[in-house]
């Protein structure tokens, strides 16, 4: 029986060389290749390099960029409870607490009607996230934000290589967080950035990710290691390795391809899709975004993903909603995510996909639905 992945990373002969170039330089940690990188990601997002900052994974990203946004206890964050656990986790790392939000029912992101009914005086930030790289309707969420006075804290975990209108998605905007982890639109393997124009806070970033000692980024990049140093914030040991580094570089210089592959694929599934019934497309703009994940809303959802399963193609769920989870939780219910929960299907999505597989896949869901 055929096996289709949900979703793979693609490396080529180009990552293999150059993780080994990184290995018989035996400098393996936070060196010129992160650097690099940092210049690279900074130079695609046609921003001063001083505006990207790497670290070592994409929660970490959220994580530190919340710390040095100075939050803690007491603080709120307004978050979609439809995401990764890795959104909510980085929020209570700090002590600060969570707040559940609805998202719109067409595009799964932040409802800004329901992010604007939930500020208390004790709201500090706003954490939009981009489900499945689209981040179409974030403008009405940086308007409650400048009207209220809060941060915004963009999880932008899956839509790297994505545009918004004619915009790369990161060139604009408060705090973006990007990951490269290993089924990204990129992979370091394992990595993540901070963006942001904000250059105090970019400071702190690059401090924090280096257990908070002052001006190591610099040494560092330079090949040097600090020995007289002081220490004032909170740090993290979040800094990207020369490893991970190499990886993402070369598949930064994949990233066209990928995106047309990525953009290919929704196109087709979405033709194919469109016309039947049991199955509701998402009312993204395929050509804009370089979609992570493909999802749909599909009627008697368990059936079929255990019929999909039965006949080898993986699929998934994005996600089980965070206020349904015990550490989450607070008793109130969301009844507009939990309808979408229960309809959240991901088809196979990722560079080595082939036209066969997705054939099958989508004659798979025909057949389910006849
Ligand atoms: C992947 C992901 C993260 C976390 O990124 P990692 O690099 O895996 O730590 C956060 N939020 C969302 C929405 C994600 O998809």
């Amino acid at each position: 029986m055929k096996k289709v992945r949900l979703s793979k990373c693609s490396i080529s002969e180009q990552e293999k060389h150059a993780v080994l170039d990184v290995l018989d330089k035996e400098y393996l940690g936070m060196g010129s290749e992160t650097m690099a990188f940092e210049e690279e990601i900074a130079a695609y997002l046609e921003l001063p390099a001083s505006h990207v900052a790497s670290v070592n994974t994409g929660t970490s990203a959220l994580h530190i960029a919340i710390s040095c946004l100075g939050l803690g206890e007491g603080d709120e964050v307004l978050v979609p409870s439809l995401t990764y656990v890795a959104s909510f986790q980085a929020i209570t790392a700090v002590g600060a607490t969570p707040v559940a939000c609805e998202v719109l029912p067409d595009t799964l992101f932040l409802d800004p009607s329901d992010v604007e009914r939930k500020i208390t005086k004790k709201t500090k930030a706003i954490m939009p996230v981009h489900y499945a790289s689209s981040s179409k309707g974030i403008e009405p969420i940086y308007s409650i934000a400048s009207k209220y006075n809060l941060r915004v804290v963009e999880d932008a975990a899956q839509s790297f290589g994505s545009f918004r209108g004619n915009t790369k998605v990161g060139s604009v905007g408060d705090i973006i967080c990007f990951s490269f982890d290993g089924i990204k639109n990129i992979t370091c393997g394992e990595g993540g950035a901070v963006v942001s124009s904000d250059d105090a806070f970019m400071s702190k970033i690059r401090d924090a990710r280096l257990l908070g000692v002052q001006k190591d980024t610099d040494k560092r990049f330079s090949g040097q290691r600090s020995w007289d140093f002081d220490v004032e914030e909170q740090g993290f040991r979040y800094h990207l390795s020369n490893i991970n580094a190499a990886i993402g570089r070369v598949q930064l210089r994949r990233l066209d391809e990928f995106r047309e592959k990525r953009q290919n694929i929704a196109a087709v599934y979405s033709k194919s899709l469109s016309g039947l019934n049991g199955i509701k497309l998402l009312s993204f703009s395929y050509h804009e975004i370089m979609p992570h994940i493909f999802v749909v809303l599909a009627d008697d959802r368990d059936r079929l993903r255990e019929y999909l399963l039965k006949n080898g193609v993986e699929v998934g769920i994005h996600y089980k909603p965070n206020h349904m989870l015990s550490k989450f939780s607070t008793g109130e219910s969301l009844p507009v995510t939990e309808g979408i929960y229960s309809k959240v299907l991901t088809l196979p999505c990722h560079i080595d996909l082939t036209n066969d597989e997705q054939e099958y896949v989508m004659q798979l869901i025909g057949d389910f639905y006849e």
